[in-house]
C-alpha cells in the first residue's frame, strides 16, 4: 500500500513536472490533457525575491531647519528661531493668502493640486503655506486672545516652534471655500480623502493625524500637510507609522517644556 501511493506521488510529481516543463500551467487534480487557453504561455517565473533595503533613517538630518525631514515640535524648537529658508518661492496655485515654500515643496503642491483635480474634477486651494517667524508671533497672539493660552497652544504653534516656518507645510483648502476650513471636519472634504489616500506619493503627510494628539501637541489636522519627500512619504504610508516623532523615535511632545 505504502509503495503503491508513494508510486502514485511520484507519478503526480513526475507530470507537474512535465507540464510546468512545457510551459503550461499545471493542476495537480487532473492528468488529463490541458486545455488549449491553457497552454499559453505563462508569465516569467517569479524571481527570487531580492531583500527590501532597510530603509536608512539617518539619511537626512531631523535637527538642521534647511533639511527636508527637520522635525519641528513643542519640543523642538527651529534653530535658529528665527529661522528663514533660502530658497523661498511663489507657489502658483489658487489662494486665499498668497502663498510661499520651498522650491521642492511648491513643485510637489502644483502637481498634487493638478492630479486633484484631474482624478475628481473637483479643485483645492492654498489657504496658507510658509510664515515667517514675525508671521507667526502675530498668528499665534491673536489666538492667544481668542482662546487663552492653553487653547492657542492646541491649535497654533509658538513662534519659532511652527512648521509653517520651514517653507515645508502648507493648509489646505477646499476650492470653493469649505465651511469646515482650518477646522477638523474638514477630515470629510473630498479634498481631504484624496490627500489622505493620495498625498503621500508626491512627497507629503498628514502631519496632525486625529489620533495623535498626545503625540503630537496638535489636534488633528487633516489639512496641514508636511513636505517630507517622496522617500519618507511612502515609507511612512507602507509601515503605517503615522507621525514623524514615532518614526524616528523621538519623545511625544504633547506641551511645551514650559
Ligand atoms: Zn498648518
Amino acid at each position: 500500500m505504502i509503495a503503491a501511493g508513494l508510486v502514485a506521488v511520484v507519478a503526480i510529481v513526475w507530470s507537474i513536472t512535465a507540464f510546468a516543463g512545457q510551459g503550461g500551467s499545471v493542476s495537480a487534480q487532473s492528468n488529463s490533457p490541458l486545455p488549449a487557453t491553457s497552454r499559453a504561455p505563462s508569465p516569467s517565473p517569479t524571481p527570487t525575491p531580492t531583500p527590501t533595503p532597510t530603509f536608512n533613517k539617518t539619511a537626512n538630518s531631523i535637527d538642521d531647519s534647511n533639511s527636508i525631514w527637520v522635525v519641528v515640535n513643542k519640543l523642538r524648537p527651529l534653530n535658529p528661531q528665527d529661522y528663514r529658508p533660502a530658497d523661498l518661492i511663489d507657489v502658483p496655485v489658487p489662494y486665499v493668502y498668497a502663498p510661499q515654500l520651498r522650491q521642492v515643496a511648491a513643485t510637489a503642491v502644483v502637481a498634487m493640486f493638478a492630479k486633484f483635480k484631474a482624478e475628481t474634477g473637483l479643485a483645492m486651494q492654498s489657504q496658507s503655506a510658509y510664515r515667517s517667524f514675525d508671521t507667526q508671533t502675530s498668528v499665534y497672539q491673536g489666538w492667544v486672545s481668542s482662546l487663552g493660552q492653553k487653547g492657542a497652544d492646541l491649535t497654533s504653534a509658538r513662534p519659532g516652534h511652527s512648521e509653517h516656518q520651514t517653507g515645508l507645510a502648507i493648509d489646505v483648502n477646499a476650492l470653493p471655500g469649505s465651511p469646515c476650513t482650518l477646522e477638523p471636519c474638514f477630515a470629510d472634504t473630498p479634498q481631504a480623502q484624496w490627500m489622505a489616500a493620495n498625498a503621500y506619493t508626491f512627497g507629503f503627510i498628514v502631519r496632525y493625524p486625529s489620533d495623535k494628539t498626545p503625540i503630537t501637541g496638535y489636534e488633528s489636522e487633516p489639512y496641514h500637510m508636511r513636505y517630507v519627500g517622496i522617500e519618507l512619504a511612502t515609507e511612512m504610508h507602507t509601515t503605517g507609522i503615522t507621525t514623524l516623532e514615532e518614526f524616528f523615535g523621538l519623545p511625544a511632545a504633547p506641551d511645551y517644556a514650559r
